[in-house]
């Protein structure tokens, strides 16, 4: 298995019970749960809102992907939470 470190609690975990966030190259738009075509610094969330929260404060998710986060990625991710839990 392929494990991750979550930017919000700090729990390794696989990959695959995360969220990921990627800077996409060349121009660091962000991309959530891109697929193997998406390249560029990736960090990953638990898929709780506690974690969402926590990656938003101390810009520590800005910091994981060294590329400029976009204030409605939030929305984005507790979205992507809802539509997880709906599935
Ligand atoms: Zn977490």
């Amino acid at each position: 298995m392929n494990y991750r470190k979550c930017v919000g609690c700090g729990i390794v975990k696989d990959k695959k019970a995360l969220i990921k966030v990627t800077a996409q190259n060349p121009h660091k738009n962000i991309v959530i749960n891109g697929n193997s075509k998406i390249f560029g610094r990736s960090a990953y969330l638990c898929y709780n809102n506690i974690c969402i929260e926590n990656a938003f404060k101390k810009d520590r998710l800005k910091k994981v992907l060294k590329a400029p986060v976009p204030q409605e990625l939030k929305g984005k991710l507790l979205n992507e939470l809802r539509y997880s839990q709906n599935k």
